[in-house]
């Protein structure tokens, strides 16, 4: 058993995600996206998908990041 890190539930089936080296404890996708997951720079989504980055900004889809001005990228999902 293990604890959630976003909500503290304390859940049986909960999971690990390791990013940069770094394990971190869900009990659910939406707390494991709500800590981890980037934001768009332009509409503040949250990215759950693969996203678009440029100059070390991401972004949620090509409008986005031509709306800042990227516009050299194409959405690649
Ligand atoms: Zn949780
Ligand atoms: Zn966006």
């Amino acid at each position: 058993m293990a604890r959630c890190e976003t909500c503290g539930n304390d859940y049986d089936k909960s999971f690990q995600v390791t990013m940069g080296g770094q394990a971190h404890t869900f009990d659910s996708f939406e707390c494991a996206i709500h800590a981890l997951a980037p934001t768009c720079e332009a509409c503040g989504v949250r990215i759950a998908g693969h996203g678009l980055e440029s100059a070390g900004k991401i972004y949620c889809c090509a409008h986005c990041a031509q709306a800042k001005g990227a516009t050299s990228l194409r959405d690649r999902a």
